[in-house]
């Protein structure tokens, strides 16, 4: 059995990519505090309780199933918490991450798979956001993220450690399957929020400020259909074992939708009213994050099927009525 450590393989994006390690033949074993992940998440493979600062529970985990490579989800990742609580982004995220990849390296495992973000980007002015875009994060989260991207690339100088760091742009929808799906402990996400407020299960949704400079004023974003993304993490895996070099990739479609027409699009998928106010700005918020770079597909052999807006919020509201989901 080949075994990938999965960190944070009980939250929303690794919980899908255990799906699809497992349907690639791999078994992926789940490190999860449970903090922010759910257990009934865990369904592809071994689940192991523990935290990321928890050096020996690591160490232990390593020593148990020895595994080839690492995909490092487990992370906090709001950006008005970050905002509000920017010392807990730097201690788990950072922290916890630097302990992550010692561990990794003390055991030998030498492929790491890092899940980053375009928060790292920031603001930049009518740029094509690419893979060599200058990184001035807005947020401690997106700092976070970059603090740990610097640290992989120094473990590689001293120890050979090669990574995978893939920058996400806005995860949506669900597994169509709906085995697992989307949830957050609290949820602050624009697609399950607007879905639960559709449903009553919300108050109304509040659209976080309507003055920006886009062409309808509400801020723009690049979604990505989660299981797109995690295909691609496999093919990054893959390029691992293959022994190609390290590499940062950007995980985006390349198009934009502003926040009205993601309200727009919920109401013609489901057929129901969106229930939302206007309301301010949302601290730490870019106007506009948009991929404007085709390197995945180009070199990875990405090429995203779901990942349209239509078939995202069809997904999603597919997971909300299985009956698994809970808000
Ligand atoms: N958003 C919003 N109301 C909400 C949650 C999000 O208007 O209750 C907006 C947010 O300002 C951003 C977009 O929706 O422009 C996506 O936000 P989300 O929190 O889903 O992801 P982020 O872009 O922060 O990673």
């Amino acid at each position: 059995m080949t075994h990938i450590l999965v960190t944070g393989g009980a939250g929303y994006i690794g919980s899908h990519a255990c799906k699809a390690l497992k349907q690639a033949g791999f078994t992926p074993v789940v490190y999860d505090n449970l903090i922010t992940g759910w257990q009934d998440a865990v369904k592809f493979g071994p689940f192991e309780q523990g935290d990321l600062t928890d050096r020996a529970r690591l160490d232990q985990v390593f020593a148990k199933y020895q595994p080839v490579a690492v995909m490092h989800f487990a992370a906090l990742s709001q950006v008005g918490e970050a905002m509000s609580q920017p010392g807990r982004y730097w201690a788990n995220n950072v922290g916890g991450s630097l302990n992550l990849i010692e561990a990794s390296v003390a055991a030998g495992c030498l492929d790491f798979v890092f899940s980053s973000t375009c928060a790292t980007y920031g603001e930049h002015d009518n740029v094509v956001l690419d893979e060599n875009t200058p990184q001035r994060p807005l947020n401690a989260y997106g700092a976070s993220k970059r603090a740990v991207e610097d640290i992989l690339t120094d473990f590689e100088a001293a120890y050979g450690l090669r990574s995978v760091i893939f920058r996400y742009f806005n995860v949506a929808g669900a597994d169509p399957e709906a085995e697992v799906g989307e949830f957050h402990r609290p949820e602050t996400h624009l697609v399950p929020l607007m879905l639960d407020a559709i449903e009553g299960k919300r108050d109304a949704l509040t659209v976080f400020g309507t003055d920006y400079d886009t062409p309808d004023g509400t801020c723009i974003r690049d979604y990505v259909h989660v299981c797109d993304l995690v295909d691609a993490h496999v093919l990054g895996l893959k390029w691992l074992q293959d022994g190609k070099g390290s590499r940062v990739f950007n995980l985006g479609t390349g198009t934009g939708f502003s926040v009205r027409e993601v309200i727009n699009q919920s109401r013609s998928v489901t057929n129901r009213e969106v229930p939302y106010s206007l309301g301010p700005r949302r601290a730490g918020d870019c106007t506009k994050l948009v991929s404007g770079s085709t390197r995945a597909e180009l070199e990875l052999g990405w090429s995203p099927s779901r990942s349209t807006l239509d078939v995202m919020i069809k997904d999603a509201w597919a997971w909300h009525q299985s009956g698994h989901y809970e808000s």
